[in-house]
């Protein structure tokens, strides 16, 4: 699919040995969820050390000498998505402040939805801030807060907040940890020997060797130091709003999140559109590489052989070039390749897991016709995209949006398909673990788990 920009990915480890380089390795398997800047904080146990690139978890591992400087009790760590606009060191992460009660750094995955009025109230009364963040917004809350101690003034932080968060701080001798109350982002806890380590999905804990423990609980705060972990619920909600999109196509499919393996919920995924939309056909085919485990479902579920009759070129890294369409074609042929052997006289499901722009696909398509394609039937493994993400996803706006402003058959003109189906919401949700009321699925049906105060930005993981 056409990259949807995404939102950032974390880290935490506390105790052991190695805590900076641990968080920098684990930063490598959280790359898919931000590559605009990456940055790790660490505390020797009396000051914050902060090291930040733009760039990928690479620019950042190139500094040996002062990773190797950073030994400290415990690290944080952050991969930020990519946008334009503000695109500046100033937004990377984690951010760092001195407060009355010592250094506190804080990384951020999500989308604070009153940010714009807290902001505003707060500039009105003489704050002034560094960067165009929303998590700036969090570090002068705790920072203004009159409460005794840590854990009160960030519970009365938490509780003015909005909209989707996962965050780790790191104060000179302690770990924390909170979720929002809907658990809209992943977030999981895991051990390695005597090390707690936190990351946005488990697939970090598998590098690093650390057994998944649990997710942290949607509303909980949980404070780690020497004397172990401490829980507390600042807030409660009266049902979870899991992304359903992170199921869909955000993380990584070795990944476990909201309790369940990634992969095993996207080849159900598959199944139920393979269900819901069979077609005669002689191969499956993905747009890899996000949409693989969803087009081995379908397979399955048809009896049709999956094959790989598209290729993706993984070093092309990113392109800064003029979007006219001819260049955009060079871009996705830059990006792909077909397998003519595959596609030759073949009637072919091509399966991707959602359409934004449908610009990709559309080359795609050509592209599979061009290798001797007979047919081109489109399977979405999503219902199609229609509305704004206020919780950390760039979608592009609605103008942009091709189901909102194209009909399906519409839609299978432009692309050049013989058939176009997308996955209902209720296929999708059918499969989701826990059942569908506790996720959000609002990009697709306008349901929003709250109200989106007026003015809110739309996305924002900084
Ligand atoms: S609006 Fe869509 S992408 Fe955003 S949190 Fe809800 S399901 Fe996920």
């Amino acid at each position: 699919m056409e990259r949807i920009k995404e939102e950032c990915g974390l880290m935490g480890v506390f105790g052991g040995p190695e805590v900076t380089r641990r968080v920098v390795m684990g930063l490598y398997s959280l790359q898919h969820r931000g590559q605009e800047s990456v940055g790790v904080a660490t505390t020797n146990g009396e000051t914050i050390h902060v090291l930040k690139r733009m760039g990928l978890v690479t620019e950042l591992n190139k500094e040996e000498k002062e990773i190797e400087s950073m030994t400290g009790i415990a690290s944080i760590g952050h991969v930020r998505y990519s946008t334009t606009g503000n695109s500046n060191i100033n937004n990377a992460q984690p951010m760092l402040a001195s407060t009355k009660r010592g250094p506190i750094a804080v990384a951020h995955n999500g989308n604070i939805v009153n940010a714009p009025e807290i902001r505003k109230r707060m500039e009105e009364e003489g704050s002034i801030f560094q960067s165009t963040s929303d998590t700036e917004i969090i570090l002068h809350l705790i920072a203004r807060s009159q409460k005794t101690t840590l854990v009160e003034a960030i519970t009365e932080t938490l509780v003015q907040l909005t909209g989707s968060f996962c965050l780790v701080f790191l104060t000179d001798k302690e770990i924390y940890v909170a979720r929002d109350g809907y658990g809209i982002r992943p977030l999981c806890m895991g051990r390695l020997d005597k090390t707690w380590v936190v990351a946005s999905e488990t697939c970090a804990l598998d590098l690093l060797g650390a057994s998944y423990v649990r997710d942290i609980k949607p509303g909980e705060l949980c404070r780690i130091n020497d004397n172990g972990l401490e829980s507390t619920t600042f807030t409660t909600k009266p049902h979870r709003a899991h992304c359903i999109f992170e199921f869909v196509y955000f993380s990584r499919p070795d990944s476990r999140i909201f309790e369940e393996s990634c992969d095993k919920i996207r080849r159900k995924i598959g199944k139920a559109l393979a269900k819901e939309h069979p077609t005669q056909a002689d191969v499956v085919v993905s747009v890899p590489d996000s949409s693989n485990t969803a087009a081995l479902g379908y397979a399955q579920e048809a009896g049709i052989n999956f094959d790989i009759g598209l290729l993706r070129n993984h070093y092309v890294g990113r392109t800064f070039i003029d979007p006219s369409q001819n260049v955009r074609e060079q871009k996705v042929k830059l990006k792909f390749n077909t397998i003519a052997g595959v596609l030759k006289n073949k009637r072919v499901v091509l399966v991707d897991d959602s359409i934004v722009r449908g610009t990709t696909l559309k080359f795609l398509t050509k592209m599979l016709r061009d290798a001797g394609a007979k047919e081109v039937h489109i399977r979405i493994s999503s219902p199609p995209v229609m509305n704004p993400c206020y919780y950390g996803m760039d979608f592009p706006s609605k103008t942009e949006l091709i189901a909102s402003n194209l009909t399906k058959e519409e839609t299978r003109k432009l692309l050049g398909a013989d058939t176009l189906e997308y996955l209902s919401i209720k296929g999708l949700l059918g499969v989701a673990p826990g059942g569908a009321e506790n996720y959000c699925a609002a990009c697709f049906d306008g349901k929003y788990p709250e109200q989106i105060p007026a003015g809110s930005t739309k996305f924002r993981c900084e």
